[in-house]
């Protein structure tokens, strides 16, 4: 096999070597049975068993209470920023949402379309460069639940805690979802892309609390409704069979590491060692303010952007891929999820340091 670079793709992203193996052989004959993965019937044996089993390490894994549902949806996270408050809301009920970057700024718009939204909170016009601390905002009592995205991808900034004000909070959390402990009983609905963190695009996982399933109005489109989904198991059309292995698979992987609080340190580890370089000299400037700080995202510039081009293209020759920083903000972003090795970062961390020698400002 050619040899693996260092991956910092933002997602689709870096997924366990170990994982991506035994995918490669299940999906010629999945476990013996004759047939490939992607051939078998999501009504077989096998598949219920695949789905079940990512279910519940899911469950395990973050501590979901029995009160709550899993789903295994389609349509990307950009789906649930309709989705969302069209089961929760209708023209007369109220949602509070914090504008913390492209991601909020998206679900705000579509949100718009099925309730009264207020914008609580907003880092726009310092290019998002950072998220509020709990009491930079106010959270109206009518308001049926509080919309934020724990961890900005763009941006590389990131809800250090969420709020406690009792509120019942909404989240999405495409890009840090089982990157450190959470509490899930504080979150009436959690959602996540599967392609930072959890496997390959092309299945959305979605937790939500039961209660909130009597809400969804029953007019929708059944596609379009919570309700379908977890009355059926994720099993009202095809699932996305593939993608739902993958996901298992890397959840084992996670369970086998130890866990989310195994992870979570080794993500600290991970972050520390590039902020600190960020925070050696000034030729790196971090886009993120301190507090606001990501550890799956890390943002930065360099001072021009012949050197930021420089330093991109001179990196992947080095085998440390993916360092561009969205277009929307330009600069660099190494992206440093949960199955990024912490040797990769090792190894930008010096490149940045030859980088900088070699390239004065
Ligand atoms: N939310 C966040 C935080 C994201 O990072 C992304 C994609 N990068 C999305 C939502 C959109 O995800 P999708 O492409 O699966 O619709």
């Amino acid at each position: 096999m050619t040899e693996r670079v260092y991956n910092f793709n933002p997602g689709p992203a870096v997924l366990p070597l170990d994982v991506l193996r035994q995918a490669a052989a299940d999906l010629v004959d999945y476990q013996g049975v004759g047939m490939g993965l992607i051939e078998m019937s999501h009504r077989s044996k096998e598949f219920i068993a695949i789905i079940d089993n990512a279910e519940s390490l899911l469950r395990k894994l973050l501590g979901i209470p029995d009160n709550y549902k899993v789903l295994f949806l389609q349509g990307g996270a950009s789906s649930q920023f309709y989705m969302v408050p069209m089961n929760l809301l209708g023209p007369d009920k109220a949602a509070v949402y914090l504008n913390t970057g492209t991601w909020a700024k998206k679900s705000i718009k579509e949100a718009q379309a099925f309730g009264r939204i207020t914008v609580a909170y907003s880092s726009e016009e310092d290019n998002f460069n950072r998220v509020p601390a709990h009491d930079e905002y106010l959270v109206a009592d009518d308001a049926e639940y509080l919309y934020l995205v724990s961890n900005n991808t763009i941006y590389g900034t990131q809800f250090p805690s969420f709020p406690g004000n009792g509120k019942m909070l909404v989240s999405d959390m495409s890009s840090d979802i089982l990157s450190r402990k959470i509490d899930v009983s504080r979150f009436g609905l959690i959602f996540a892309g599967a392609q930072k963190n959890l496997g390959p695009a092309g299945v959305t996982i979605v937790i939500i609390r039961d209660d909130l399933l009597d809400k969804c109005p029953p007019s929708l489109p059944a596609m379009l409704n919570y309700k379908t989904h977890a009355d059926k198991g994720s099993m009202f059309n095809t699932p996305p069979c593939f993608a739902v292995y993958v996901v298992g698979e890397v959840l084992k992987w996670l369970d086998d590491m130890g866990g989310v609080e195994v992870m979570e340190k080794r993500n600290e580890e991970k972050a520390a060692l590039l902020y600190n370089e960020i925070d050696r000299t000034p030729y790196y400037r971090g886009h993120a303010e301190k507090l606001s700080r990501s550890r799956m995202n890390v943002s930065f510039k360099l001072p021009s952007t012949e050197l930021e081009s420089r330093f991109i293209g001179e990196a992947a020759a080095l085998g440390l891929q993916g360092l561009k920083g969205h277009r929307s903000i330009g600069g660099c972003r190494a992206s440093i999820y949960n199955a990024f090795p912490v040797e990769g970062v090792y190894k930008l961390v010096a490149f940045m340091q030859e980088f900088e020698a070699a390239n004065p400002a």
